[in-house]
């Protein structure tokens, strides 16, 4: 129950129209410190090409004949500078440590993307109405089309204190049509799961896995509700926001390297047992296995619980580099449904119709794919 609780409350905020040449104003250097990463997202990849430059340890060269080795990518031993961690005043020196130890470890596995701000909440609503007005008063400063009416905290848009009372954490995409300073916040709060255990781990890695996804995705979108945003379609399959793939790929990835980094099979394996446990019957009745049918209205806990069974099913036919690497790659070109054809070999329809069949044989079954 506990963990449903906790699924309940993982939510994903999202704010951003299709917006082109948006790299243009942005340094070689910049652009760089993004090729760092084992898998740079598309459109860095293409600007880059454009311009000729070649990149080395972050930084920026003309492109010379001879050709440059390829780089590979050193561990983390101190947070990158455009990883910037705010906390309230009742954060222990240890959570913040916990925090950087396991976004080390998600930077480490899934790349490097910045600039992030990472925020620490406490419990106390005070605190976090301080560090709404830090916030606020950071990004007006760092972008002229900050808007302090709707971009900074007011009563309809708890940014923290919803945190200090609710619990829970998130990732916001701060990439919209109004902005000039792109950058996401990764926000912890301190109950739901507390830091002291070990979920706030597993759960830090679900959100930041939430940055890998968005950070292949170059789309800025309004605020205007009523303008169609192409970022939730390419993300998730749909204008209308659809958890199935997003977030059974956080949960599915945020278990299985929590899993390997504590050299602890069992703890992936238990966990999708209990997935099955607490969605299958209902997936299979009352939702009747319409896994893109499921919205974060409507059977938002089956879809996070089967989502994860479902990208489990996928990585153990397709490798997990075809999902983390080449469906994220091509996903700002082609979109969700073209990406993942090209890359999985079939449409989603069909492999949802096979994974159907596939989910529903004896659990002893099931839980082979498993690693
Ligand atoms: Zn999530």
């Amino acid at each position: 129950m506990k963990k449903l609780l906790l699924l309940l409350l993982l939510s994903l905020g999202l704010t951003s129209i299709s917006y082109g040449g948006y790299l243009d104003d942005w340094p070689d250097d910049a652009l760089c410190g993004w090729m760092d990463n084992p898998s740079p997202p598309a459109h860095i990849v293409a600007e880059v090409k454009k311009r000729g430059i070649s990149c080395d340890s972050g930084v920026a060269s003309k492109k010379t004949k001879t050709s440059t080795k390829e780089k590979t990518q050193e561990s983390l031993s101190i947070l990158p500078k455009d990883v910037e961690i705010f906390s309230t005043p009742d954060i222990s020196q240890k959570t913040i440590e916990v925090v950087k130890e396991w976004y080390k470890i998600g930077a480490n596995a899934w790349g490097r993307y910045g600039p992030i701000e990472v925020y620490i909440v406490g419990n106390k609503k005070e605190d976090a109405i301080k560090l709404e007005k830090d916030f606020c008063n950071r990004h007006i400063q760092l972008d002229k089309g900050w808007n302090k009416k709707y971009d900074c905290a007011n009563e309809d848009h708890k940014i923290f204190t919803r945190y200090a009372e609710e619990g829970g954490a998130a990732v916001s995409t701060y990439r919209k049509a109004h902005l000039s300073y792109d950058f996401y916040t990764l926000t912890m709060s301190s109950s739901r799961p507390r830091p002291s255990e070990e979920d706030y781990k597993f759960v830090l890695l679900h959100e930041y896995f939430h940055i890998h996804q968005h950070a292949h995705i170059s789309d800025k979108c309004s605020d205007d509700r009523r303008i169609p945003c192409e970022r939730d379609k390419k993300s998730t399959g749909e204008y209308e926001k659809r958890p199935w793939f997003q977030e059974g790929g956080a949960e599915y990835r945020g278990h299985l390297l929590y899993s390997q980094n504590i050299n602890n099979n069992n703890f992936l394996k238990n966990a999708m047992i209990r997935k099955l446990e607490n969605s299958l019957s209902d997936y299979k009745q009352k939702y009747e296995m319409d896994l893109k049918g499921l919205t974060y209205k409507k059977g938002k806990n089956v879809a996070y619980d089967i989502g994860s069974w479902f990208i489990a099913y996928l990585i153990h036919h397709e490798g997990e580099e075809k999902h983390r690497v080449d469906f994220y790659n091509d996903l700002d070109e082609l979109g969700f449904e073209s990406s993942f054809n090209k890359n999985f070999g079939k449409s989603s329809d069909d492999y949802i119709k096979e994974f159907n069949e596939f989910i529903t044989q004896p659990q002893w079954k099931v839980i082979e794919i498993i690693p």
